[in-house]
């Protein structure tokens, strides 16, 4: 490394020396998935599975080594000698200790092959709207959750053990808080947006069809607008979209074209353009350690939703885009920015939470959080789970569904036995809008920068305020340096009520 680096008690290099073998692997794991959902053949995958379930045990005993263990205890009791970075890196190799000790190999062996077993079940479960084929397995995740849960250790209630391991810190509390406010403040809005016909229920280019090839030179001119470098990242295609953050100067994003309703490959491909830019700005000298990465799920979903719905979903970037979308796809060439825009935002109350708009989208996290919440603490069983489902988001949304794969098996996650997943989606939702609010507070002429396409500043500011630390500060820390004040409804509240109420009055003149 030609740069100076920032790390200087030698306890610590000695650390990082030690640990990269850590770094080293984790990186080749990524890339493996990467390569997973990319490239491989479809047989590829028992030995592929074989391969992770060992190295996994391989990492784990990497971490616990002595050597790494006592240096960071030693660190631990003297924490107060070291600068912020290399406290962030004693943290984090604290955390994955603490985790790794709490959970012995057999449950972490146990719940590898169980949930890998169940992703298969529920896939076929979802094709056949067969919840029974699914329900035994899901009963045996969710005891093996518990269990972890219990393992982890809480304060309060189980599921902030599982919470925190997707939000470093965040708590049920938290999360019930949040939606407190939430929920009823959507609703309100919600019945007026359907009430008014600016922002349609459904939009003639939904049915409209395009040439992937096409598709696949605007996404490529698109992440260049977007500020893109094409000798750091990859767009390659996948069945679900993702980002794959190998190394600081290695981060790959995926879309998948299906041939009709362009958006929604237009918006996986900017959403994930904010993950991919996160990892591409982290400062180079905290590269290859504990701390060079995205912080927490919450803070990563922030940034791609800032960009998918913020920027990209504004009437400002559309007018930027419109000629860039005409170039390439003839049947959206007849409708102007405003139609676009429309198109892009259309509002519904849907079944399908991957299909929901901006607005309705954390009704459908609210009802997985409550479910998730119940099934923890044994307050609700699995088999319940269909009616709780169905009578659930017809309360949330008026809607209900007709079988179950657009119900309660829609969803991968809790087959991955991912509980306590869900709700960082909403708080990236709540952090992007906090972002939106003191950028435009910071940089003059926002709108106008964004419409030209002018997006350096933009990217400039998330770099320097959030970007380049990596997992240097807590989340909830880094958002309180950053924004001033912890994640809360105030500002997507606002920014609702700016895009769903005053805004369509503003466009219709
Ligand atoms: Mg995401």
């Amino acid at each position: 490394m030609t740069e100076e680096g920032v790390f200087h008690h030698p306890l610590v290099v000695e650390l990082l020396e030690k640990a990269r073998v850590l770094w080293a692997l984790g990186h080749a794991m990524s890339l493996m998935s990467w390569d997973l959902e990319t490239n491989m053949p479809g047989k590829g995958v028992t030995a592929r599975s074989e391969a992770f379930s060992n190295l996994a045990v391989l990492q784990r005993n990497l971490l616990l080594r002595d050597e790494i263990v006592k240096t960071v205890d030693k660190l631990s009791e003297g924490i107060e000698e070291l600068d912020d970075y290399e406290k962030g890196v004693v943290r984090v190799l604290s955390r994955e200790i603490r985790i790794a000790r709490a959970l012995p190999e057999e449950l972490v062996a146990k719940l590898a092959k169980v949930t890998s077993e169940a992703t298969r079940i529920w896939s076929e479960a979802k094709k056949r709207n067969d919840f029974d084929r699914f329900r035994p397995h899901l009963e045996e995740i969710m005891k093996l959750v518990r269990e972890k849960a219990e393992r982890l250790g809480y304060d309060q209630h189980p599921y902030d053990a599982l919470l925190d391991l997707y939000e470093e810190g965040l708590r049920t509390r938290d999360v019930e808080e949040i939606f407190s406010s939430l929920v009823p403040a959507t609703r309100r809005m919600l019945d007026k947006v359907l009430s008014d016909d600016f922002y349609p229920r459904k939009h003639p280019l939904e049915d409209s069809s395009y040439d992937p090839e096409r598709a696949r030179e605007l996404m490529e001119e698109i992440l260049l607008k977007l500020g893109w470098d094409w000798n750091r990242g990859r767009l390659d295609e996948s069945p679900h979209p993702f980002t794959m953050g190998l190394d600081v100067d290695d981060v790959r994003i995926t879309t998948r074209y299906e041939g009709k309703d362009i958006r929604r490959a237009l918006y996986s491909v900017i959403h994930e353009f904010g993950h991919a830019l996160y990892e591409l700005q982290i400062d180079h000298r905290i590269a290859m350690t504990p701390i060079g990465g995205g912080v927490s799920l919450g803070v990563h979903e922030s940034q791609s939703r800032f960009w998918e719905n913020m920027i990209g979903r504004s009437h400002w970037f559309l007018k930027g885009v419109e000629e860039i979308i005409a170039k390439y796809l003839g049947a959206v060439a007849e409708h102007n920015w405003l139609e676009l825009y429309r198109y892009v935002n259309t509002v519904r109350p849907d079944l399908v939470r991957v299909d929901a708009d901006e607005l309705t989208y954390n009704l459908h996290i609210y009802l997985r959080f409550q479910l998730e919440k119940r099934l923890i603490s044994g307050d609700a069983q699995v088999g319940e789970l269909p009616e709780l489902w169905d009578s659930g988001i017809e309360e949330l949304l008026g809607i209900r569904p007709k079988n179950y794969s657009e119900g309660v098996l829609q969803d991968i996650h809790w087959s991955h036995g991912s509980i306590g997943y869900f709700p960082t989606y909403t708080l990236g939702n709540l952090i992007a809008a906090q972002v939106w609010g003191k950028m435009r507070s910071e940089i003059d002429g926002l709108p106008e920068l964004v419409e030209k396409l002018d997006l350096q500043p933009i990217r400039r500011w998330l770099r320097d305020r959030i970007h380049r630390w990596g997992a240097t500060y807590p989340p909830s820390s880094l958002i309180q340096r950053v924004l001033g004040e912890r994640p809360s409804t105030e500002h997507i509240t606002r920014y609702f009520e700016w895009k769903y109420l005053k805004l369509p009055d503003e466009l219709r003149r």
